[in-house]
């Protein structure tokens, strides 16, 4: 697992710092994503006086180097997810209990096509999360389909 994180690291060319693998570690294990608060108090257990501002600057290099990525709540809330999906790719966010599954197909391509002609320039990229409620969650909790 860990070798499997500094290996991921070192592709992206960022060093392999024992702070950047534990948050690695940290949101490998819990599966769903998690908040800086939340990264911050699990780092604690093994850097004691480790303070919240670090755990933001290392989320957002990691995020920034897309090791793991930003999930944006409907809240507005900011959240932290470990995703080892390389590929093109989005996410459903179950907005309740916190799973993320990948939506590997993407027909935003077609979109940006019509986008780049109608504004006569050129789209570089996009941005797409899909939020709403699991199978799980809506059967526990009695939510019309
Ligand atoms: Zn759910
Ligand atoms: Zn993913
Ligand atoms: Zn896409």
């Amino acid at each position: 697992m860990q070798h499997d994180h500094r290996s991921a690291l070192r592709s992206l060319n960022l060093k392999a710092t024992p702070k950047r693998l534990a948050i690695l570690t940290i949101l490998e294990e819990a599966s769903v994503y998690l908040s800086p608060e939340e990264v911050w108090k699990r780092m604690k257990k093994k850097f004691k006086r480790i303070g919240l501002p670090t755990v933001y600057r290392n989320l957002e290099e990691l995020s920034e180097g897309r090791v793991i990525s930003k999930i944006i709540h409907p809240s507005r809330k900011l959240y932290y997810f470990l995703c080892k999906n390389r590929t093109h790719h989005h996410h459903f966010i179950c907005v309740s209990c916190r799973k993320v599954e990948d939506i590997t197909f993407c027909k935003v391509k077609e979109v940006e096509r019509e986008v780049s002609k109608k504004i006569n320039g050129t789209v570089l990229s996009h941005i797409l999360q899909i939020n709403g409620l699991c199978e799980t969650c809506i059967d526990n909790q009695g939510h019309e389909r």
